[in-house]
């Protein structure tokens, strides 16, 4: 368990360190503000929606190494996805870090998003790995959106 732990902790500083999609897209047609004024993480979602399919995902903005790592996994976990299975993977994530941490992790069909199981032991870190997430469903719901987590 506290190499899996060691292992969750490596992808989330190197995600931080160097995020990916870290840029606007020349593409880009929605976006969103996400703010979590508890923590100070400030960021913006862009997507390029193709009909119901997310063809590119970015993000710029600052904020703690769980928030950045978060934004820069979403990004590649939802592009090239539906805008459907976009908002599924939030759903699997979003229980995954509100669940018990007592219980085993409920990590099907995330992928590499499971690094985010650990968040469940750190309830104020909650709002930091999903405000990520929060914009992204703001910015497909449509339009500039801006989102605080408070
Ligand atoms: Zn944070």
């Amino acid at each position: 368990m506290s190499d899996l732990r060691e292992l969750y902790q490596s992808v989330i500083l190197d995600h931080n360190k160097r995020p990916r999609n870290f840029r606007e897209p020349e593409g880009a047609n929605r976006s969103a503000r996400g703010d979590n004024p508890l923590c100070g993480d400030k960021l913006i979602v862009f997507l390029e929606v193709d009909g119901e399919s997310v063809k590119d995902a970015a993000f710029l903005g600052s904020g703690c190494a769980i928030s950045t790592a978060s934004a820069s996994l979403m990004t590649e976990a939802i592009k090239g996805k539906s805008t459907a299975e976009a908002e599924k993977l939030f759903g699997g994530f979003h229980a995954l870090v509100t669940s018990d941490p007592t219980a085993p992790a409920e990590t099907r069909g995330l992928g590499k998003l499971e690094v985010f199981a650990g968040v469940r032991e750190f309830p104020v870190r909650v709002k930091c790995a999903t405000l990520a997430w929060h914009t992204m469903h703001a910015a497909l719901a449509g339009g500039a959106q801006a989102v605080s987590t408070e």
